[in-house]
């Protein structure tokens, strides 16, 4: 059986021509870009030529992408370099939705002695910018929203935000790993200080990201030893991997048209078919300012983990928006945070498309979910009347 892959926002395949351009770097052409021969040197040309195209997607000089392992080094990374840049400040300042990578990250300083403050969303995904201009004082290190969510594909206003920022003098760190490639982001016109992308969401391999950092922004490395990256990241450059990321970097920049037009078709024609095949379902999150190839859909009484094991049985690819951690089935802290019901955050799936992704494999999904979803309702305990279980638990299942 053939998979089909909706899962896109979770890892994606390596895209072939990716692949093509990668594969000499782990056979033939394995020198060390820092060597004093030519045969190294080779490498290093190739590496600059992956910096450029990462720079041409991004709307920047070359001199601004520092090449990392993956986009939570990159977040940390960021993070890391504003605290370190100005000891003096002990405050910072994300959302509660934010990818573990900024959210644990910020936790785990938060028990070391800085202050975070996680600034809230409406039921719709959206931040409230009066609380993040509130938020903001003279001690305030950095500014850490995401450009797009990855449960529900929500976009954050980032220029709004970046001026916002920019008034008090903080610096902001964005993590765009979910919106490169999906929206047009050009840093020209862009002022961030940080922005992290990682390969593995943009058809690279996993193991591989970068951190752009604007000229002139403050930034002490996280990793230190060897010289590489301009004394930014130390260790020896994955070069294949960087290879890799730089041609899908091109790739997702010529992409990003059919991300808005065919992705997005084929997101909408899905979200809308299960919407009027299913009652009880609704989208999480606002439906317009939004990722094209993301959709968050709640079905109500059934739980997300069921849904899955039934559409495996299909070869369909999905996520849920709940994760059976010790024994309890707990909503992601994504849905909690933006107030979806008890009966809706339990039921979530989220499917993300891709560039790979068939009309075909969206009608098998239409045909096959709302007869699972029918099914798994009858077995149902919470589909009896009554009021709407608040704080009840479901025993795990899974
Ligand atoms: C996947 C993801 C990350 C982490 O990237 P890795 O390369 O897996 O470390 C960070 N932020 C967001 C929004 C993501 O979707």
């Amino acid at each position: 059986m053939q998979e089909i892959y909706l899962d896109n926002n979770a890892t994606t395949r390596v895209d072939p021509a990716v692949l093509d351009e990668m594969m000499p770097f782990l056979t033939t052409l394995y020198g060390n870009p820092s060597s004093m021969h030519s045969f190294g040197g080779q490498v290093g040309r190739h590496m600059r030529l992956a910096r450029e195209r990462a720079a041409q997607c991004l709307g920047c000089t070359p001199e601004e992408i520092v090449f990392t392992a993956c986009g939570t080094e990159s977040d940390n990374t960021a993070i890391n370099a504003a605290l370190m840049a100005a000891p003096e400040k002990r405050h910072i300042v994300t959302t509660k939705v934010e990818h573990p990578a900024v959210l644990s990250y910020c936790k785990h300083l938060e028990s070391r002695g800085f202050e975070v403050e996680f600034l809230s969303v409406d039921k719709e995904g959206h931040l409230d910018l009066d609380e993040l201009r509130v938020s903001l004082r003279d001690d305030t290190a950095v500014v850490s929203v995401m450009y797009a969510n990855n449960e529900t594909g929500v976009i954050f206003p980032i220029p709004e935000i970046a001026d916002i920022c920019r008034e008090r003098g903080v610096l902001l760190h964005t993590d765009a790993v979910q919106a490169v490639g999906k929206i047009p982001l050009d840093m020209k016109t862009l002022p961030v200080d940080f922005l992290a992308l990682s390969g593995h969401k943009l058809h690279a391999p996993k193991g591989v990201g970068a951190l752009y950092v604007r000229r002139g922004a403050p930034f002490r490395p996280f990793l230190i030893g060897g010289h590489q990256e301009r004394g930014r990241r130390a260790g020896t450059e994955n070069t294949a991997s960087v290879v890799a990321l730089g041609k899908a970097m091109e790739l997702a920049a010529q992409g990003v048209g059919d991300e808005n037009t065919r992705v997005r078709a084929l997101r909408d024609r899905l979200e809308n078919g299960l919407l009027s095949a299913i009652p009880e379902s609704r989208v999480n999150g606002a439906r317009d300012e939004r990722l094209p190839n993301t959709s968050n859909i709640s079905f109500k009484y059934v739980e997300g983990e069921a849904i899955l094991l039934m559409l495996d049985q299909f070869g369909i690819c999905a996520s849920s928006g709940s994760a059976c951690t010790s024994g309890s089935l707990e909503p992601s802290h994504v849905l909690r945070a933006m107030g979806v019901p008890f009966t809706f955050a339990h039921g979530s799936i989220r499917f993300s498309l891709s560039r790979f992704t068939t009309e075909a494999e969206i009608d098998t999904v239409l045909r096959e979910l709302p007869p699972i979803i029918e099914r798994l309702r009858v077995l149902s305990p919470f589909k009896a009347e009554g009021p709407e279980p608040l704080d009840a638990k479901p025993p795990c299942t899974c």
